[in-house]
């Protein structure tokens, strides 16, 4: 194994060496798409194409979901003994693990998250979601209902059959992983689909789990772009299944391929817009650590980033201060490849683009700038955005209500407690709040209150494998992580037998 660079110059040597799959792997293989075709992959870091990744569509997805069923039938995962599902999934974990540099590498290279939150956070996670499943394996026991005396109903579990996952740009690994891991460990055959921006790590992925002992068609994945690759799964009559992570808007069309082909069963985990609710008597301190380093990290690129803090305006001023006291000290923006570097490049030029027209939307309906909005290292040829606040917002402006994704946080002020409530909960979006108050009563009252699939208490993005993670409302549903993420991945079948 090669030592790990630990420098700039070192990750662009080790880059320029990189030999890139970007093959779509089709039942236990990597082939081209079947029209040949290939689309150039743009490096967000610097704005260079770095690889040319196989543009697959719905004849591609035939064949991935056709061989994804053929190895459902015939049994050799869905029915092989729990311990061996352990021990492949295990091997699997393992061997992300050992890949982990090139891992990170593609990663950074497909979106420009700085390299150290690729090697501590994203590789790591994947693999431990992965782990967390395998050891679900022989974990997962069926149910004897309670019935008469001379009968005997048997809850059994029984996986779906063929699922579909399409996922997004911004976690590739981990979300992939939240998806693969429940999936197949409920004997599932899996068509995973990445994001156009970020296809390279899950196409390793595909192999990875092969060469752990996954026999071929269980997991295919294929590269390709939302409307010719990712349309033709969800409409696919012979898929049982789309689990998927984006945004609300294609979500609401899973729902609708859904209704037009086989009513499929849908799981979505979609936008957000999550507010922190900053009360009088909150540690301003440890808020605004949190605050910034919840909407900084990953260039805001998170669907639960604490975007909207409303803050009691008694307090308003100081937390402002703070926050961007925090970004300027603790969080530095720079090449994704410098050690140093906390914050990277947003994931392509249209979506920095689209970030900078609503710092720009937010001035002109009336919010102030109080740090950054603007884009920074044009000259590398990559797409940066500064840490932004948008301060002295109302929440009913478009900046208030449309999730950005990126680098800004736009500050609201309150007056009382059934202000910030009412506040919080003006959202089409529940995936995430946070409520920060001394006074646990208050705290207690608002964690009722807030519609979310997450609240956090005087902390903010604390997470764990052991927690279910998604939304409320049009933030989508359906539950990642945890053991119920298993649950929509099966069905219950009864079996009822009558004795005498
Ligand atoms: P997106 O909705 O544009 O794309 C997501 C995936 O859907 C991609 O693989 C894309 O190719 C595919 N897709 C696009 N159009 C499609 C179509 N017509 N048919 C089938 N597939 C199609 O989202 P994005 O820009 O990749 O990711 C950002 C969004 O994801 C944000 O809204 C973010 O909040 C959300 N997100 C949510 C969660 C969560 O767990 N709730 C996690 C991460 C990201």
């Amino acid at each position: 194994m090669l030592d790990r660079p630990n420098t700039k110059a070192g990750w662009l040597a080790r880059a320029a060496d990189l030999k890139i799959e970007a093959r779509a792997f089709i039942d236990g293989a990597y082939v081209d798409a079947v029209s040949k075709r290939r689309f150039e992959k743009v490096s967000p870091i610097d704005g260079r194409v770095f690889a040319e990744v196989a543009d697959c569509d719905a004849a591609d997805i035939d064949l991935a979901v056709a061989a994804a069923r053929r190895a459902f039938e015939k049994g050799e995962w869905r029915d092989a003994a729990p311990a061996h599902k352990k021990r492949v999934l295990l091997r699997f974990a393992e061997l992300i693990r050992e890949h982990i540099d090139e891992l990170a590498l593609l990663e950074t290279l497909d979106v420009g998250k700085v390299i150290g939150n690729s090697l501590a956070v994203d590789v790591p996670f994947c693999a431990d979601c992965i782990q967390y499943y395998a050891e679900l394996a022989d974990k997962l026991i069926d149910e004897v209902a309670p019935v008469g005396a001379n009968d005997v109903a048997l809850i059994r579990r029984e996986p779906l059959g063929v699922i579909g996952a399409i996922v997004p740009w911004n976690y590739p690994l981990i979300i992939g992983a939240w998806k693969i891991g429940p999936a197949l460990v409920a004997g599932n055959s899996v068509v995973l689909k990445p994001a156009e921006q970020s296809p390279l790590g899950a196409i390793l992925l595909g192999g990875l789990a092969h060469q752990a002992g996954l026999p071929a068609g269980v997991l295919n994945v294929v590269p390709g772009f939302g409307e010719r690759a990712g349309k033709p799964l969800a409409l696919h009559p012979d898929v049982d299944m789309i689990s998927f992570t984006g945004s609300t808007d294609v979500g609401k069309l899973m729902l609708r391929y859904s209704g037009e082909s086989n009513m499929k069963r849908v799981s979505l985990e979609c936008g957000g817009k999550s507010p922190h609710v900053v009360m009088a008597d909150a540690d301003i301190k440890a808020a605004a650590e949190a605050i910034a380093w919840g909407i900084y990290y990953n260039q805001g690129e998170t669907c639960h980033a604490g975007s909207r803090v409303l803050v009691h305006s008694s307090v308003r001023a100081r937390l402002v201060e703070a926050i961007a006291e925090v970004a300027r000290a603790q969080i530095p923006l720079g090449h994704p490849f410098e050690a140093a570097s906390q914050m990277g490049a947003l994931v392509e030029k249209h979506h920095m683009e689209r970030v900078l027209s609503y710092i720009a939307l937010g001035e002109k309906e009336g919010a102030q700038i109080a740090l950054g909005g603007k884009r920074v290292m044009a000259e590398t040829g990559g797409f940066y955005i500064e840490p932004t606040i948008l301060d002295g917002a109302r929440n009913d402006m478009r900046i208030a209500q449309e999730e950005i994704f990126g680098p800004v946080v736009v500050v609201i002020p309150f007056e009382d407690e059934a202000e910030a409530t009412r506040l919080a909960n003006a959202s089409i979006y529940g995936l995430g709040a946070a409520v920060w108050t001394a006074d646990m009563n208050v705290a207690h009252r608002l964690t009722r209150a807030i519609k979310a699939g997450t609240v956090w208490v005087n902390t903010f993005d604390r997470s764990s494998m052991a927690t279910p993670f998604g939304g409320f409302k049009q933030s989508g549903f359906g539950r990642d992580r945890s053991p119920h993420a298993v649950d929509k991945y099966m069905d219950f079948k009864t079996i009822w037998t009558a004795y005498r």
